[in-house]
């Protein structure tokens, strides 16, 4: 069978076992994910018609809820992206992309995008914000057809994949000479986390298989996209979610005390902007990326073989 096989080839430490799967510390890959890995069928059926009805029947309207927030997000991502590419540079593939916010603020900025986006409903919303999406996996058969671009951006889609580094090398394909890569992944037993299960009794709720197959941190990530060819040139991380529950606030399993810390962190991050501390917010966030804290790792990087 193709898990069996797959399974095979990925030996390593067993970190934690959840819904039937193992976490394991896997030597061969360098990163933690679990085994057996569903298959690219499996996933595929999930992703086109179940994970925005039934893993995130709620993902579409919180998105639109939180709309000055994400684009406040897209913005501090597009001013770094603009500030590494000649002027001209402005073409962009987006890959899941979801239901297309992140295509439609890059639109609004003078970017030509493109989206690929597996599940139907949410590539479906996005054509009727006016954007070109693709929906679909993006493999070795699409890629022809897709073009060469300055950017291409991966916004929690590494975590989901049975092979991050085939997805990385059709990537370089779509980079056209001196373009960034833009991945944002969870970065998953971090300090925070790991301090809060052993001290506090939390068990590892950042788990999700089947739908998270991979966990990274900055350190795996960063060696990936190295291994892959890759130089970083810049890397940040999201807010350290976790320090609400060091506050006492635990989310963990509760859907409305997870919104309602999620729009403390939004005001704080809008007001942030607000009083005029976005460079200091960023040099901040910069500072837990190099403790290795922060809910996600945000990573730009650039082929290693442009001059
Ligand atoms: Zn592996």
């Amino acid at each position: 069978m193709e898990s069996s096989r797959q399974w095979q080839q990925h030996s390593g430490l067993v970190l934690d076992r959840v819904n039937e799967f193992d976490v394991i510390e896997c030597l061969s890959c360098g990163y933690k994910h679990v085994v057996p890995i569903p298959t690219q069928e499996e996933l595929e059926q999930v992703y086109r018609e179940d994970y925005y009805s039934h893993e995130k029947p709620l993902y579409l309207d919180e998105h639109l809820e939180d709309l000055d927030w994400w684009n406040l997000v897209y913005d501090e991502r597009y001013d770094y992206l603009e500030s590494q590419l000649p002027g001209e540079s402005r073409s962009l593939l987006d890959i899941g992309s979801g239901p297309g916010y992140f295509l439609l603020r890059g639109k609004a900025r003078g970017w030509n995008t493109l989206g690929v986006e597996p599940s139907t409903r949410a590539a479906a919303h996005s054509r009727d914000l006016g954007l070109d999406v693709r929906e679909g996996f993006v493999d070795e058969a699409l890629v022809k057809s897709l073009g060469t671009f300055d950017v291409v951006y991966l916004h929690e889609v590494l975590e989901h994949i049975p092979n991050p580094a085939s997805l990385l090398s059709i990537v370089t394909q779509l980079l056209k000479p001196g373009g960034i890569l833009c991945v944002i992944v969870p970065n998953d037993y971090n300090p925070l986390q790991k301090a809060l299960r052993t001290t506090m009794n939390f068990e590892p709720w950042w788990l999700a298989p089947p739908h998270h197959i991979n966990y990274f941190d900055h350190e795996s990530l960063l060696t990936l996209l190295k291994n892959q060819g890759f130089d970083i040139l810049s890397r940040s991380s999201t807010f350290p979610i976790e320090l609400f529950l060091l506050m006492g606030m635990n989310y963990v399993g509760d859907s409305s005390m997870g919104r309602m810390v999620h729009r403390q962190r939004k005001n704080m991050e809008l007001n942030l902007t607000k009083i005029g501390c976005a460079e200091w917010k960023q040099r901040t966030y910069q500072a837990f990326a190099q403790q290795g804290i922060g809910r996600e790792v945000v990573a730009y990087a650039r082929l290693a073989s442009f001059e």
